[in-house]
């Protein structure tokens, strides 16, 4: 692609120096982000007047976001983020996450917006620039009293959206921003949110259901077959919605109850085979492994779940019509566990099923199956998962217990096959086993973690376990977990609020 620089005084001559205007600060960047300055100055031409576009700071589906220094009327100079939205953003969509950010921010932990520039299609968020860590690279590190206070104010920041019916739909660490030397934190990217039905947000009053998503495929989002050939065993968990059209059809198989996979199914409470017939749907393809051409026809349960699985509720994940801000405090309690276990991410999963299977894991199969009849959901599972407490669970895998395999039961073979693909993925871009920081995800590759714990044990254990102790975790209360399991409830209905959970004996000195 050939670009011509649209603001020369700011490019150098070899093309890699931007800001030499004001001969300060010349910053050296990478090649590809300096097309993407270059561009971004290019499309939205005002941003030059106003702004020395220095880095690109982040980089998702819909959005790339920037850094930029603007001098001041008094002199100073500022730094702010810019959030370049991609063109194809639906307008309502982008007025909806600007509403969020003028009605709800500014306060309470909840990122501001300070301009807003628009050309054509193209649309920059001004934001104030909170200068943050990745949660990843600081988990490892934290103390207890840390973990204590992030979870506090990620409270708030809920508490005080959801006073104004916004569901975030994207609780996450990588959006809720932390500094921790000024102890700053700041919840950012309503790109997803959406409104309760009595929200004070104009725009989310409009159904923004898939306003922000690609055109679908007629198999689910992603088709495991198209990354690895799935092998005929492979025992994929499905999900049947209420019309009988599979999420995931291309991996459906039936389950069978040999060798220990785990396949889950859930579907409306209500849907008989029964019923369907009644209805004239009949269709032979009820409880087998394949989609028939009925079912093909039938319209998609709609229900909205975007956002990362491993946060996703479990009403998320049997696509619930009905979700409220019940499932950023479900994601609220993904991250305490995550930071109560070291391990980051927790869970770590390709679809929805495997996250469901991932939660069975820990918060049992009986109960998850009980907690979906609630809110009208049947989840069918092969096999028995117990609940696990807690405490043992992040202790252990903290290190701070003897790790027996079956502390925490690992997921079943089959499900460990369908995600085969995932795990290339995961040892690509993460670390796979606790280095040093603490990091490493739990999900799908327990075992390995725990050979590599066999590794590194001996001389640097007892002084791993003095610099955890100094760091409080040898004495986390039992509110701790206390919460931890009310933020984790099953049942959206009895799942704590944030306004509740604030009020929480953990934070009684706060
Ligand atoms: P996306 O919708 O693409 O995820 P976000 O709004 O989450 O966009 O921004 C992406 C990333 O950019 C964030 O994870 C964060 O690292 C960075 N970022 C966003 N806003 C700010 C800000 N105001 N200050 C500093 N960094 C920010
Ligand atoms: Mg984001
Ligand atoms: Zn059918």
């Amino acid at each position: 692609m050939e670009m011509t620089p649209v603001c020369t005084e700011r490019i150098g001559t070899d093309g890699c120096i931007i800001g030499s205007d004001r001969g300060h600060r010349r910053s050296k960047v990478p090649r590809d982000v300096e097309i993407d300055i270059e561009f971004l100055y290019k499309v939205v031409p005002q941003l030059a007047k106003v702004f020395r576009i220095i880095d690109k700071i982040g980089e998702g589906t819909f959005s790339s976001v920037y850094l930029g220094e603007a001098q001041m009327r008094d002199g100073r100079r500022e730094m702010f983020a810019l959030k370049h939205l991609i063109p194809t953003s639906h307008p309502t969509r982008i007025a909806a996450e600007l509403q969020c950010l003028t009605v709800a921010g500014g306060k309470e932990n909840v990122m501001g917006v300070t301009y807003c520039f628009r050309k054509d299609d193209h649309v920059v968020i001004v934001m104030p620039y909170m200068e943050h860590r990745a949660i990843v690279e600081i988990i490892g590190s934290m103390s207890f009293e840390e973990v204590r206070l992030y979870i506090y104010h990620l409270l708030k920041a809920l508490r005080h959206i959801h006073q104004f019916g916004i569901i975030h739909r994207d609780i996450k660490p990588n959006n809720f921003l932390y500094n921790r030397s000024s102890k700053m934190y700041a919840l950012v990217d309503f790109g997803l949110a959406q409104g309760t039905a009595d929200t004070q947000i104009e725009l989310l009053k409009v159904d923004l259901t898939g306003l922000r998503k690609v055109p679908r495929p007629v198999f689910g989002e992603r088709n495991l077959n198209s990354c690895t050939p799935a092998p005929s065993t492979t025992k994929q968990a499905a999900i049947k919605t209420e019309s009988g059209k599979t999420e995931e059809p291309a991996s459906r198989r039936y389950p069978s109850a040999s060798r220990g996979p785990l396949p889950v199914r859930s579907q409306s409470s209500s849907q008989k085979p029964q019923r369907a017939m009644q209805q004239g749907l009949t269709c032979n393809c009820y409880q087998t492994d394949r989609v028939c051409n009925i079912c093909m026809s039938r319209k998609q349960q709609v229900a909205p779940r975007a956002g990362t699985p491993g946060f996703r509720a479990p009403e998320v994940l049997t696509k619930c019509p009905n979700q409220g801000t019940a499932i950023d405090v479900w994601s609220a309690g993904v991250i305490l566990l995550s930071l109560l276990s070291g391990r980051y991410p927790f869970f770590k999963a390709s679809d929805d099923l495997i996250a469901l299977t991932q939660i069975m894991t820990i918060r049992g199969s009986r109960e998850t199956i009980q907690a979906a009849k609630a809110f009208g959901k049947a989840v069918v599972c092969s096999r028995e998962l117990p609940r696990q407490d807690l405490r043992t669970l992040c202790e252990t895998l903290r290190g701070r217990r003897p790790s027996p395999d079956d502390e925490v039961t690992p997921l079943p073979e089959a499900n460990k096959d369908s995600t085969a693909t995932h795990r290339h993925e995961i040892q690509d871009n993460t670390p796979t086993h606790r280095p040093a920081n603490g990091a490493g995800q739990t999900f799908p590759n327990h075992q390995e973690h725990s050979q590599t714990n066999e590794l590194t044990k001996h001389d640097s254990e007892s002084d791993y376990k003095a610099e955890e102790d100094e760091r409080g975790w040898d004495r986390v209360p039992d509110e701790a977990y206390d919460l931890l399991d009310q933020l984790l409830d099953l049942n959206p209905a009895t799942r704590i609020t944030a306004a509740q959970a604030l009020q929480h004996p953990l934070f009684t000195d706060l």
